[in-house]
């Protein structure tokens, strides 16, 4: 089972702190995207069967740089918020539309699962234009070099 779902029957009332680990496969994530085991920290608020969590997913992607089109890892680092109530205590059609707000979750009072909302926070993360490194070169538009390791000799336009 991924560590991603919260075992509600060991998490006391009052504040706790939950650390999650879990490999990429576990949350849905591709491998050949998603090069380290992804880990939450989560500051768990329980107040009867209502909970609070915050924290944040710290994961590693691959990514292309788009100027260079170097593949390269970068950490990614994601704020994970959201409020948890056990189903069946509101009425069933009231729950589906706040469920279809991203903070609000149901569990049934076993496990609450994260790994949904994981997946989703840090997709969310990756950056539309990754860059290997700021003032990256890129390639030459004639000879396509890598313009990072040097002029290529092309004569300048
Ligand atoms: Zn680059
Ligand atoms: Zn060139």
């Amino acid at each position: 089972m991924s560590s991603f779902v919260i075992d509600l029957g060991s998490l006391r009332p009052g504040l706790t702190r939950v650390e999650l680990e879990a490999g990429p496969r576990d949350l849905d994530l591709p491998e050949t995207e998603w090069t380290g085991r992804v880990r939450g920290v989560l500051d768990v608020e329980r107040t009867g069967e209502r909970l609070t969590l915050r924290g944040t997913l710290s994961a590693q992607a691959r990514v292309e740089c788009v100027r260079c089109l170097v593949a390269y890892d970068l950490p990614v680092e994601a704020r994970l918020e959201l409020f948890a109530e056990r189903a069946g205590t509101g009425r069933r059609t009231e729950e589906e539309a706040l469920e279809r707000d991203d903070y609000m979750k149901f569990h049934d009072g076993r496990k609450l699962d994260l790994r949904e909302d994981a997946r989703e926070t840090l997709l969310l993360e990756l950056p539309m234009i990754p860059r290997c490194r700021e003032g990256c070169r890129g390639l030459c538009p004639r000879c396509g070099a890598d313009l990072n390791q040097g002029p290529c000799g092309c004569p300048e336009s």
